[in-house]
C-alpha cells in the first residue's frame, strides 16, 4: 500500500502481446515511479473460441512476464481471470492514483482508441506511445506505398536489408543475390528423419492457466496438452537456439514441403513467441546471419529465414496498418460459401486437409505451405466467404493476431483484396499437392482425375475457380496461360469438370462429407 501514497506514479498497461521490457511504454520508466498494470479479461478471451493452447500460452507467458518485471524492480498489479478489463482498471486507479496510464500502441488497428476509452471510463487519463515492436516504420512505408498500384514485398524487403545491414556486403546482398528461393524447393526423401522439437513441460503457472482455460473456455477450439511452447524469455531463447543449431541449415531446401504427421519439418515454430514479444525480430535475423558468417548454415536457408521475418512479417504488418479498417471486409470474388464444418473437426476424406486441421487442433499451428496451399487454397477455390475464413484462422492458431492473420488470409491466401500485393491467386490443383506432399498417396481421392466421384475435389474446384474468375482476372498477365489451357479444353470436358465442382460445392453447402 505504501506505493499507493506515492505521488507522480505512472501506470504502464502491458498487453498480452507486449511481453518485453524494451517496449516503448516501459523502456525509459523508472521502476520506482512506475506501476505495471496487467489483466486477463475473460470477455476478451470469449470474443472468439480461440484455440485453448493459445489462451493458455498467452496467459502463462503474461504471468511469467509479470515475474520478470518484478525481478527488474517494477511493481506489477496483475489481475488474473477477470470478467473484463474495466473493473480491475477501476480498482487499480483507486489504489495507485497514477497521473496517467501509458499504453504502447497495440499492433491491432483501432485498439489504442478502444483502450483509451476504457481508461477514461474507469476515470483515468491515457497516453498512447508509438509501437516499437517492428523493424520497419509506418510513416516511411506509407510514403513508399503512396501512388503504387501494387505493393511489392521484394522491393520493400531489399530496402529493409539495406536499412538494417542484415546479410549485406557494403551495398550488395551477401552472396550476390537477394533471393535464393530457386534452391529452396526440395521434398525430403521418404525415410528422412527430422530433428526432434524441444518440449517445455508445464510448470505450476502453466498448469494453473491450463486448468483455468479448461474450466472457463471448455468449448473453445483445439485440444490442451501436447508439446508446450516456452513461456519465459529465457526458454524462448533456448528454443530459438535449438532451431539455429538443429534446423536452420535445412530450413530452405524443405521450406515448401508437406510431410504427414510432421509438426515443424525445418521450420522454426517461433511465430507465437515473436508475436507476443518474447523474441525480437531483428535479434533473430542477426543470429541467423551469424550462423551463416560462421559457416554453420547455408546462405539459401539463412536468407530464406530472414526474408520471412524482416520481409514478409514486416510487410504484412505495414500493409494491414495501411489498408485498415476496410481491408478485413474485402471480397474481390464475392465468395459466399459458408465455412465447411471440417475446418472445426477435420472430418473430411481429403487427407491433406484432414492432416492440416488435425495438426492445428493438436499443436495450434501449421507451417506456411499447409496454411497457404491446403486450407487456404481450398477456401479460395471452393469460394468460401473470406470473413468466415479470416475468423477461423484468427481463432485456430496460437500465433494469430488480427494484424498478421488478416493480410495473410485476405491478401495472400484468398486474393480477396484483388491483389494489393499478391501478383496472382495462390490457387492450385492436386497436381501441386501431389508434388509437394506425401498426402495424395495416403488419400482415397485420385489426384490425377477431375470429373469422377473419387477425383480429388481440388481438381474440379481449381478449374471451376479459373472459369469463375475469368472476368475478374482477365487483366492479370500471370493468369493468361492457365486461362488459355482451360479455354482449349473440349467443351464436354469443361462441362464435366464444372458439374463435378457444382456437386462438391453442393455437398459443402449441405454439410455432407467431402
Ligand atoms: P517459419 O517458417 O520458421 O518462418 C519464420 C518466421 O517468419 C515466422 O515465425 C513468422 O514470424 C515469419 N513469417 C513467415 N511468413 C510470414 C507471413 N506470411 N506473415 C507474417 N510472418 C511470417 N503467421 C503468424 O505469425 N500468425 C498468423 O496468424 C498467421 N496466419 C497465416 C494465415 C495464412 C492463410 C497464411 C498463408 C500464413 C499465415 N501466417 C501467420 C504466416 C506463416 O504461415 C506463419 O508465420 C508460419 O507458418 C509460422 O511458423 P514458423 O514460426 O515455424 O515459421
Amino acid at each position: 500500500m505504501a506505493r499507493s501514497r506515492k505521488k507522480n506514479l505512472t501506470t504502464v498497461w502491458v498487453l498480452g502481446d507486449q511481453l518485453n521490457p524494451g517496449i516503448a511504454s516501459l523502456r525509459d520508466q523508472d521502476p520506482a515511479e512506475t506501476v505495471v498494470f496487467m489483466a486477463e479479461s475473460l470477455k476478451r478471451a470469449q470474443s472468439r473460441p480461440y484455440h485453448k493452447q493459445k489462451m493458455a500460452f498467452v496467459w502463462s507467458a503474461m504471468r511469467h512476464f509479470a515475474d520478470e518485471l518484478r525481478s527488474l524492480g517494477f511493481t506489477v498489479d496483475y489481475h488474473a481471470a477477470k470478467p473484463s478489463y474495466v473493473e480491475p482498471l477501476q480498482e487499480h486507479l483507486k489504489e495507485y492514483r497514477p497521473r496517467q496510464v501509458r499504453i504502447m500502441e497495440p499492433a491491432e488497428f483501432g485498439k489504442g482508441e478502444r483502450l483509451s476509452a476504457v481508461v477514461e471510463r474507469a476515470g483515468g487519463t491515457a497516453e498512447i506511445v508509438a509501437n516499437n515492436q517492428f523493424v520497419s516504420d509506418a510513416a516511411a512505408f506509407e510514403k513508399w506505398a503512396h501512388g503504387r498500384k501494387r505493393l511489392s514485398m521484394e522491393t520493400f524487403y531489399r530496402q529493409i536489408r539495406k536499412q538494417t545491414g542484415i546479410l549485406m556486403e557494403e551495398d550488395e546482398p551477401a552472396g550476390g543475390s537477394w533471393n535464393y528461393d530457386r534452391l529452396n524447393r526440395e521434398t525430403p526423401p521418404a525415410d528422412h528423419v527430422f530433428p526432434p522439437i524441444p518440449n517445455f513441460p508445464p510448470d505450476t503457472t502453466t498448469k494453473a492457466v491450463e486448468r483455468l482455460v479448461a474450466h472457463e473456455l471448455p468449448d473453445n477450439f483445439g485440444d490442451l496438452g501436447g508439446p508446450r511452447l516456452p513461456v519465459t524469455r529465457k526458454d524462448a531463447r533456448r528454443f530459438a537456439d535449438d532451431f539455429f543449431d538443429q534446423r536452420l541449415d535445412l530450413f530452405g531446401p524443405y521450406e515448401d514441403a508437406i510431410v504427414t504427421g510432421e509438426r515443424a519439418l525445418y521450420h522454426s515454430l517461433l511465430s507465437s513467441l515473436l508475436n507476443v514479444g518474447l523474441l525480437d525480430p531483428l535479434a533473430l535475423c542477426q543470429e541467423a546471419e551469424r550462423r551463416y558468417r560462421d559457416g554453420k548454415a547455408r546462405l539459401a536457408s539463412v536468407e530464406g529465414f530472414i526474408r520471412q521475418i524482416i520481409g514478409w512479417r514486416e510487410f504484412v504488418y505495414q500493409v494491414y496498418r495501411l489498408q485498415m479498417p476496410g481491408y478485413a471486409l474485402r471480397n474481390h470474388f464475392k465468395a459466399k460459401l459458408p465455412l465447411p464444418s471440417f475446418y472445426w473437426d477435420a472430418e473430411t476424406d481429403m487427407k491433406c486437409v484432414a492432416d492440416a486441421i488435425t495438426a492445428v487442433r493438436t499443436y495450434g499451428t501449421n507451417h506456411h505451405i499447409q496454411r497457404l496451399m491446403v486450407t487456404g487454397n481450398f477456401a479460395l477455390i471452393a469460394g468460401i466467404d473470406p470473413q468466415q475464413v479470416n475468423d477461423w484462422y484468427h481463432l485456430a492458431y496460437t500465433d494469430a493476431y488480427e494484424w498478421v492473420v488478416t493480410p495473410n488470409v485476405i491478401g495472400m491466401a484468398l486474393f480477396a483484396d484483388g491483389g494489393t500485393f499478391a501478383t496472382k491467386p495462390y490457387a492450385a490443383s492436386a497436381n501441386y499437392l501431389n508434388k509437394m506432399s506425401d498426402c495424395c498417396s495416403r488419400c482415397p481421392y485420385n489426384p490425377k482425375t477431375a470429373t469422377d466421384e473419387d477425383s480429388c475435389p481440388f481438381n474440379a474446384l481449381y478449374w471451376d475457380f479459373v472459369h469463375r474468375t475469368r472476368d475478374a482476372l482477365d487483366k492479370n498477365p500471370r493468369m493468361t496461360m492457365i486461362q488459355r489451357a482451360w479455354q482449349k479444353r473440349p467443351e464436354a470436358n469443361q462441362k464435366a469438370v464444372l458439374r463435378r465442382a457444382r456437386a462438391v460445392r453442393k455437398k459443402l453447402r449441405n454439410g455432407d462429407r467431402v
